[in-house]
């Protein structure tokens, strides 16, 4: 592979965000972007290229699958959005017939290349995409909880006047109404939660919920969510394409962790080139596992009622 290339297959908000954040990173030669929808997809490359002059060059252009041949990372945004009122799980009959439908496309173009997948439902795209490909189950993983786990670092920071870089806490589980924060294993600096402050359980509650909902609360006033999301797969890109090892809650499919498996979910995994590199082992508490529990079998259900 002679340069660092992304396609990115969807060019509405949250596709064309993301190549906004990596033209700006300046960590990518080439992004290709793929839509259906031709015309817009013209005018946003024509909108990204424009900004390339005030950052490092990156190419960037209209493309098409023969753009997967020589990329590294794919990154999914293609299909249909949440509206107001609506639950990530409700987009699922027509994501899910999206992904059956470009994932052999991807890797009949490039074996080897590794896919992010962003679109709603998340887990449940990625787990249908593992079960399609599972000797390329490594290569495939989803942004996951990683937008809820930041929210999460964001609202405690805050809360405790510390830098969100140093608020270790993470939201695993659905991205979406049945994840769950982590709070035996929080830590600020390397300092249990507990110790380091106060939070009674009403608190924590709070805090939680505010993180879990926040997705609702900006579809409410502006129809979408991109700015935030598209941060978090610039930071997943280059984890990718500089090898970071870099600890993300992405999400990919189980094999045994806590009793689960047949179902994707995120838990925090190393990410670089070759996409999961290892899982972590985490120590939970027991009401944490039951709550674990109850999310995988919400995203097994969800599943198993698309057939
Ligand atoms: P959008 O409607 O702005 O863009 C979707 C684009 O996909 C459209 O331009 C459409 O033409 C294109 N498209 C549809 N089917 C296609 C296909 N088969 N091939 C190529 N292009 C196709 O939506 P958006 O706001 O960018 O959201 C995209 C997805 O990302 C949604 O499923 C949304 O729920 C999800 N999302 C995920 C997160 C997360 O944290 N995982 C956060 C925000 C949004």
């Amino acid at each position: 592979m002679s340069k660092n290339k992304v396609t990115i297959i969807g060019a509405g908000m949250v596709g064309s965000t993301s190549a906004f954040g990596l033209i700006a990173a300046d960590i990518t030669e080439e992004i290709a972007l793929i839509d259906l929808n031709k015309k817009m997809l013209e005018s946003q490359v024509m909108d990204l290229q424009h900004s390339v002059p005030f950052w490092g060059y990156t190419e960037v252009k209209a493309g098409d699958y023969n753009d997967i041949k020589d990329s590294n990372l794919v990154i999914i945004t293609c299909g249909a959005s949440q509206k107001v009122g609506e639950t990530r799980l409700d987009l699922l009959k027509k994501n899910a017939s999206i992904i059956k439908e470009i994932m052999p496309k991807i890797f009949n173009k490039n074996p080897e290349v590794v896919v992010l997948i962003v679109t709603n439902p998340v887990d449940i795209l990625v787990n249908i995409a593992c079960k399609m490909f599972p000797r390329k189950k490594n290569q495939i993983f989803g942004s996951g909880t990683i937008l809820d786990t930041a929210r999460l670092r964001l609202i405690l920071g805050e809360k405790m006047s510390v830098d969100p870089k140093s608020v270790h806490a993470y939201i695993v589980g659905e991205h979406g109404d049945s994840e769950l924060a982590l709070w035996s294993t929080a830590m600020i600096g390397n300092t249990p939660i507990n110790r380091f402050a106060k939070i009674s359980a009403k608190g924590k509650r709070q805090v939680f919920n505010q993180a879990k909902n926040a997705a609702y609360a900006i579809i409410e006033g502006k129809q979408a969510t991109y700015y935030a999301i598209a941060a978090g797969v610039v930071q997943l890109s280059k984890a990718v394409l500089f090898d970071k090892k870099t600890v993300f809650t992405a999400s990919h499919p189980l094999n045994g962790e806590f009793g689960l498996k047949g179902v994707s979910l995120s838990l925090p995994v190393v990410i670089g080139k070759k996409g999961i590199l290892r899982k972590i082992n985490l120590d939970i508490s027991t009401e944490e596992k039951k709550l674990l529990h109850q999310s995988a079998e919400k995203l097994k259900s969800a599943e198993n009622g698309l057939n």
